[in-house]
């Protein structure tokens, strides 16, 4: 990236402060700048920085709080935001209310190459990898417009996490590091498709977040239909690189199903589950599908869901519905985005 735009949120504290030493300022202002970064203010906020100080980084950086192109409030609360970035893309995030707080799911890719069938994100195809001062600033960005402080990060916003591996395990540390948000590995959810590659490699990094698989379907045939990515890793390579997160990590995994009415509800898949999952330490998450444009997918019956779920319980699987925030909000990840770009 050109030194004109730099991001200093991608820059650890040390980097700041010697950023501040090469500018011929005392190694202190590097921690000052920080604080003022990871609050999402803009250089003319910064008052205990000296003027001259300020006004030469606005010159050659950015402090990585991101425009707002667009901002809906569901009737619970939700809050999703449509934020610029500074090459002219956009991403989503949205921010949730939940009994512990407040948990902000967050993007990581500009579009995405995975193809999920079911998935708005990739409809208007890829375009690059966020870095880790863009996933900061999705999260500083929208706690600041809210007032509210993030404890929780979901990374099931647009794009597949594993495929901007560096970026997200840089984001990460920097979420979690004292200096930065403070929010605990474990209150951080990482959600794949399933590279099961990226996951051996992620169980190697000692970081234990909770690790969140997309399933959808207990079955190969159908789930590489309906996910390219088990044509790569199939069910079974996914399930051992599941083991070895277990194992290292000691974190239960959480399996996502997003329940299709006639397309992976019936009682068969739900056997299907139980003998995938059985004796693992798991919970299932079962997902009552937003409406996707264009995709012709729809929601199970509640009915049909309770069922579902019922059959996993007796399987001796863990499982709850998920509860959906953000239903009158368009809340799946990547309709804002789409419609923004098919303004253009
Ligand atoms: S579900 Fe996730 S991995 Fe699949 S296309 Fe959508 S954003 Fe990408």
């Amino acid at each position: 990236m050109d030194t004109k735009s730099r991001n200093l949120l991608d820059c650890g504290k040390t980097d700041l402060e010697e950023l501040c030493v090469s500018l011929g300022q005392p190694r202190f202002r590097g921690a000052q700048l920080m604080q003022w970064l990871y609050r999402g203010a803009d250089f003319d906020e910064m008052t205990n920085i000296p003027e001259k100080l300020r006004e030469t980084l606005k010159e050659s950086y950015v402090s990585g709080r991101l425009g707002i192109r667009r901002k809906l409030t569901s009737s619970d609360g939700t809050v999703k935001y449509l934020f610029g970035l500074g090459d002219g893309n956009y991403v989503e995030s949205v921010m949730m209310k939940y009994k512990y707080g407040y948990s902000a799911c967050i993007s990581t890719q500009a579009g995405c190459k995975m193809g999920c069938s079911f998935c708005a994100s990739t409809q208007a195809g890829f375009v690059r990898n966020l870095t880790s001062g863009e996933m900061l600033g999705q999260i500083i960005t929208a706690a600041r417009d809210s007032g509210v402080r993030v404890g929780h990060v979901v990374m099931m916003g647009i794009g597949e996490p594993l495929d901007n591996y560096e970026n997200v395990i840089a984001f990460m540390k920097a979420a979690q590091s004292e200096e930065g948000l403070g929010i605990s590995f474990r209150n951080m959810s990482l959600s794949t498709c399933g590279l099961a590659d990226g996951i051996i490699r992620l169980a190697g990094e000692g970081i234990p977040v909770t690790l969140c698989i997309s399933l959808h379907s207990p079955f190969d045939a159908q789930r590489s239909e309906m996910m390219p990515v088990n044509r790569k890793y199939p069910l079974d390579k996914l399930s051992d690189a599941c083991n070895i997160y277990t194992l290292n990590t000691g974190r239960r995994i959480t399996y996502e199903y997003a329940l299709i009415d006639g397309v992976n509800d019936s009682d068969r898949h739900a056997a299907g589950l139980v003998s995938l999952l059985k004796g693992r330490s798991c919970h299932v998450n079962l997902i009552p599908v937003n409406k996707v444009a264009g995709t012709g997918y729809r929601k199970a019956s509640d009915r049909r869901t309770e069922a579902f779920r019922q059959i996993l319980e007796k399987g001796g699987i863990n499982a709850t519905v998920r509860r959906t925030l953000g239903q009158d909000i368009d809340a799946a990840c990547g309709q804002l985005r789409r419609e923004e770009h098919s303004k253009v």
